[in-house]
């Protein structure tokens, strides 16, 4: 049984809407009073309460707030839980040496929803192929919402929990699956080998030149969320025009991840679809959309620079794009070699004679002054990768976990004889 994850929007009624508010209100009351009373119980007795204590009290809470039942004791139960965990990493940060924030009351209209973890007190009925209803609640209460999405798991699929999501006055449901494994299966229709480097002035090159162009969904909108945020600017803070103009931005910017998010589906879905083997570098934006602000002492160049070329890393979405593929690529059957970027240096190095041939970000196209080899940068390194994910005993895949002295090693010998060549002969 593999878990996967599928996500509903509902279309509440108003009343129903309306209910799915107050029991979200709810909830964060139970979450802010838990809270409360640990403070409590702390700051006069000087001891500490944990999950359980907290749990065990609530049929008394329920006795005395009837209006608490009809949430269902595993939600409410869930709900703590969410509690102590928001506990648990505060305490683990301040072992680590860190400086976390306290868990902090919460205003009902930021909180997110609430969770049902197993599949008592909802059913989720699909009729026809993209519409169904969500049923909560017991007996004469209980609601039908209306829900669009499907998924392609079939009738197998077994629901397992249901998280309820408010986000920017829209409802979703998301629900974890119990799903068997052939039924995760993706279908593959070609069996090509193919590298593929991701990047900026094209947001995926492949070693056979072809391209896939960025849809710079960020720097399209950019005008009109500044505007958005210069009109708000103007008007009285907490004003309802005031309101109204936070929610469009908002909007706004969960249309662009929408929108990112759909494409990255659909080129991974196809990418596995064609191919055996796909090539790629092991990325990590986080490291490469580093502030470019430096210290006070040794101030960094050109930030503001640093800062546009960031948002259009994050905004490409590669971290994305690399989890949906390990994903997608375990389902089709399609292996997925992330080559080591430190040793290998697909950037730098020369597809047909393996040379070291440095480049600045601004050299667009790589010639190999040893054997002449000319190729668009882009395409040179998706080659390149290729070559290593067809080397055996090398790469990223071969050895999941370098260890630390290892890794270190290997990084003085880069220059003239790298790992990738010396371990395959
Ligand atoms: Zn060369």
């Amino acid at each position: 049984m593999e878990r996967r994850k599928v996500t509903f929007k509902l279309y509440p009624n108003a009343r129903e809407a309306e209910r799915l508010t107050a029991w979200v209100r709810l909830h964060c009351e139970l979450y802010n009073a838990a809270l409360q009373e640990r403070i409590e119980t702390y700051r006069k007795a000087g001891k500490s309460i944990g999950y359980y204590d907290q749990q065990n009290v609530l049929p008394e809470i329920k006795a005395a707030r009837p209006e608490f039942v009809e949430l269902g004791s595993h939600a409410l139960q869930q709900t703590l839980r969410r509690l102590d965990l928001a506990f648990q990493a505060f305490f683990r940060r301040v072992k680590a040496g860190q400086t976390p924030g306290f868990p902090r009351f919460k205003a009902s209209k930021r909180f997110s929803g609430f969770c049902y973890p197993d599949s008592a007190g909802w059913k989720l009925m699909q009729c026809g192929k993209r519409g169904g209803t969500l049923r909560m609640g017991s007996g004469k209460e209980a609601m039908s919402i209306r829900l669009r999405g499907q998924h392609r798991f079939g009738a197998d699929a077994k629901p397992n929990d249901l998280t309820i999501i408010r986000k920017n006055g829209e409802w979703f449901a998301s629900v974890t699956l119990r799903v068997p494994e052939t039924a995760c299966a993706r279908e593959r229709i070609d069996g090509q080998h193919r590298g593929v480097d991701f990047g900026l002035a094209d947001w995926a090159t492949f070693d056979n030149g072809e391209t896939i162009a960025n849809p710079r969904w960020t720097r399209n909108e950019l005008p009109r969320l500044a505007d958005l945020q210069r009109q708000r600017a103007k008007k009285k803070k907490g004003s309802v025009r005031y309101k109204r103009l936070t929610q469009q931005a908002a909007r706004l910017h969960e249309r662009i991840a929408n929108l990112r998010r759909e494409f990255v589906h659909q080129e991974t879905s196809k990418l596995v679809r064609t191919c055996a083997v796909i090539a790629t570098e092991e990325l990590s934006p986080k490291n490469m959309s580093r502030s470019a602000r430096g210290t006070v002492e040794t101030p960094g160049r050109r930030v503001r620079q640093k800062a546009g070329l960031n948002r259009e890393i994050l905004s490409a979405a590669f971290g994305m794009a690399h989890q949906m593929l390990s994903y997608k690529a375990a389902e089709a059957g399609t292996r997925l070699h992330l080559a080591n970027t430190r040793q290998l240096k697909p950037s730098q190095r020369c597809a047909k004679c393996w040379e070291i041939v440095p480049k600045t970000l601004a050299q667009r196209v790589h010639v190999c002054p040893h054997c002449g080899h000319t190729a668009p940068r882009d395409q040179n390194s998706a080659s390149v990768v290729l070559i290593d994910a067809h080397t055996p005993g090398t790469g990223v895949a071969a050895r999941p976990k370098p260890l630390a002295r290892q890794r270190a090693k290997s990084k003085s010998l880069t220059r003239e004889t790298p790992a990738t060549t010396t371990q395959g002969v």
